[in-house]
């Protein structure tokens, strides 16, 4: 039986390409990769947020016309891509003329700042689900993967991490109105578009984070073959995360929580100068937490270089049915 959202790709979806139709990269990165002429390659890529899955209903139109938009420039900075041009489906229960003005605002808002054009897509009615396609430029031959690390590499990601899962967690628990720094995190994610395109010809493999650390990472370690040994102390966490969450818990956030939209990737031991150089051009910082090694696996150590446990690795779809 197909247990997660990983299992029913593989196992239904993943298939040969049809004859003359060979992608560069298909089923299984962050973005396809296509090659239409011997001087550019375009990188492709679909996401959907799903109310009572991805947003509680009543969320800020204006914040979720921008976050369907910034989820997939997520997907192209993870592949180094320029974005270029965009489809949006849109399912509504109905029409709500605040509701759409506040949404396309948000969401014409971040398509300016990265140079998006909207080309078409498809609106229906029915329980509220947003889509968008997004369509970027690579030079040939170029393009971040999760496929290319190798032993010896560091690990580097960007930004702090557990933010939104933070802001996740008062929303749904008993915490109440999360304080505004994680809430924004949450609502309104900033894709590294440029960090992504500053890296390319630097890092090795590159992920962006959606599903939780540990299990975007163990994507990458799959995709290359080697293993990886994480600090979870260097993990670098927001001084808003440090103060409204206690440890471990805030750790357990980092590592397995959701929505960071950060970007994780890898890079030679001896390019890190470079490597902290592109984040501070691109005013993102950016930590090295761990190494590749060919060890399967992925290593979890605290300060003192023991084993540091996690319950869950990140979120699934389907995996909570029984
Ligand atoms: P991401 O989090 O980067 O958007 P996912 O983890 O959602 O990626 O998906 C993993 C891979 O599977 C991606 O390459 C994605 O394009 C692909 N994929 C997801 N759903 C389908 C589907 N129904 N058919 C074909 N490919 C899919
Ligand atoms: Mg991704």
């Amino acid at each position: 039986m197909a247990h997660t959202e990983f299992d029913i790709i593989e196992r239904y979806f993943r298939r040969p390409a049809a004859p003359g139709r060979m992608p560069a990269v298909g089923v299984g990165d962050d973005c396809a990769l296509i090659d239409l002429s011997s001087s550019s390659r375009w990188a492709v890529t679909t996401d959907t947020l799903a109310e009572a899955v991805h947003f509680h209903p009543g969320t800020d139109p204006e914040r979720l016309g921008h976050k369907v938009l910034a989820v997939s420039l997520s997907d192209l900075a993870a592949m180094g891509a320029t974005p270029a041009y965009a489809t949006l489906a849109l399912t509504l229960p109905r029409v709500d003329e605040r509701w759409l003005g506040a949404f396309s605002r948000g969401f014409f808002a971040l398509a300016a700042l990265f140079g998006v054009t909207l080309i078409g897509g498809d609106t229906t009615q029915g329980p509220r689900t947003l889509t968008a396609t997004l369509m970027g430029e690579l030079p040939a031959g170029k393009g971040l993967m999760r496929s290319g690390a190798r032993p010896g590499d560091r690990i580097f990601v960007s930004g702090t991490l557990g933010d939104a899962a933070g802001a996740l967690a008062d929303l749904e628990g008993a915490g109440g109105a999360p304080p505004w720094p994680l809430r924004l995190r949450l609502e309104r994610p900033e894709p590294r578009v440029a960090l992504g395109q500053a890296i390319l010809d630097l890092a090795t493999s590159a992920i962006d984070l959606s599903d939780g650390l540990a299990q975007d990472l163990e994507h990458v370690l799959g995709a290359s073959g080697v293993g990886a040994t994480v600090r979870v102390d260097r993990v670098p966490l927001s001084e808003a995360l440090r103060t409204h969450i206690p440890y471990p818990k805030r750790l357990a956030l980092a590592l397995s929580g959701g929505d960071d939209y950060e970007l994780c990737f890898t890079a030679p031991a001896d390019r890190r100068e470079q490597v902290f150089k592109c984040g501070h051009r691109c005013g993102v910082p950016v930590t090295e937490i761990g190494f590749i090694s060919d060890q399967a696996g992925l290593r979890l150590l605290d300060s003192a270089e023991r084993p540091f446990p996690l319950s869950r690795s990140g979120y699934e779809h389907f995996s909570h049915e029984t």
